[in-house]
């Protein structure tokens, strides 16, 4: 069990429940996730009503996803004795918390973050933009401030908000007698952006191209035998590019010998190496990673029980740590504690 010292690091991360993990939460959090869990305290959210901001109208799209995720959770190896895993619509602290911070923050400067200005346009909102959405990186900020996490694994979209959280922090403890909030930092992993196996920027739920960690043999192997390569490579004996070939950026990202994907990647630079050659490199690596995991997943997602329980008593952990924010901030601001 890790322990908890006045300077040690305190980790926050988690996923929409919007539908399962795939391999690019896999390399951009889960793995790291894993490793930090022996390390620091660590908990993860469920964000259910984050993914209800863009799913309103769809709530059992969320809601049956709860315990998918959860399932994804154990699978790649995170556990229950090490990280706390929570469910964010049982912590009201945390809505609490956005309503208090929504009052500091402007309209103009949430439409400026990045990421939600690209999802907006993604998303085709238009004039229908829920407001919910828009102010989705508030109740991120809440979130982690609310669980006094300073280190925030996450992919590089999130980066924004991590930058509109720490103005969040500075602004809120300057109208406390003494600052409540911790400022935080993202913690990127190596591959902090997972191209769609259609060759997309980003794998995304939303897009439609993704590999589930419960993929099976059949959906690896044609989701590798229709990857983007180099268009230019016509023949085997031809010189290849390597920038903008999705094969290798996931030999890159998944390939255990970085060695042996170095030497691939001169080879066919030099020509000489065949689009099939590298693809079944791939494709082996891939099964070999998910075998075990989509095994795992399979026995654990027909356990509801034990995955609610698991849930039911991670979120009575994340309770009571999130509701001493709240009784803080609140009482720096002034606002009676009755209960
Ligand atoms: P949605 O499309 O519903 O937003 P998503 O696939 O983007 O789903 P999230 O639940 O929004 O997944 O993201 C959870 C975490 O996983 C975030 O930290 C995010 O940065 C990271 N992540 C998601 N997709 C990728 C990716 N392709 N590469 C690296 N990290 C990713
Ligand atoms: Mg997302």
């Amino acid at each position: 069990m890790t322990q908890q010292t006045e300077h040690s690091h305190l980790i926050l991360t988690g996923d929409r429940p919007t539908g399962q993990l795939h391999l690019g939460h896999y390399v951009g959090s889960l793995r790291q996730r894993v490793e930090l869990q022996t390390q620091h305290p660590q908990y993860i959210l469920i964000a259910d009503l984050q993914g209800l901001t863009d799913n309103g109208s769809q709530p059992e799209k969320i809601t049956r996803n709860v315990l998918e995720v959860m399932a994804d959770y154990l699978a790649v190896g995170i556990d229950p004795q090490l990280s706390t895993i929570c469910l964010q619509s049982a912590l009201p602290a945390l809505a609490e918390l956005t309503m208090l911070y929504m009052n500091i923050v402007t309209v103009s400067r949430v439409e400026r973050n990045p990421t939600v200005k690209n999802e907006i346009q993604q998303k085709g909102f238009s004039r229908s933009l829920p407001a919910g959405f828009l102010v989705y990186p508030i109740s991120q900020a809440a979130d982690i401030t609310a669980f006094g996490a300073d280190l925030v694994p996450v992919g590089d979209d999130q980066l924004p908000m991590i930058e509109q959280t720490n103005e969040i922090v500075h602004k809120m403890n300057s109208l406390l007698p003494q600052p409540v909030l911790r400022h935080c930092k993202a913690l990127l992993s190596p591959v902090s952006r997972l191209p769609g196996i259609d060759g997309n920027a980003k794998m995304s739920k939303s897009l439609g191209n993704t590999l589930t960690l419960s993929a099976s043999e059949e959906e690896i192997h044609k989701a590798v035998g229709a990857m983007y390569t180099d268009p230019g490579h016509l023949r085997v004996s031809d010189p290849g590019q390597i920038e903008g070939n999705v094969v290798f950026t996931y030999l890159d990202a998944f390939h255990p010998d970085s060695s042996k994907v170095a030497a691939m990647k001169a080879h066919y630079q030099q020509g000489g190496l065949g689009d099939r050659q590298c693809k079944n490199e791939l494709e082996t690596c891939l099964q070999e990673l998910l075998a075990p995991v989509r095994q795992r997943r399979a026995e654990l997602i027909v356990d509801k029980e034990m995955l609610m329980t698991l849930l039911k008593a991670g979120s009575e952990k994340a309770h009571e740590k999130t509701q001493q924010t709240l009784v803080a901030v609140k009482r720096g601001l002034g606002l009676p504690v009755m209960f």
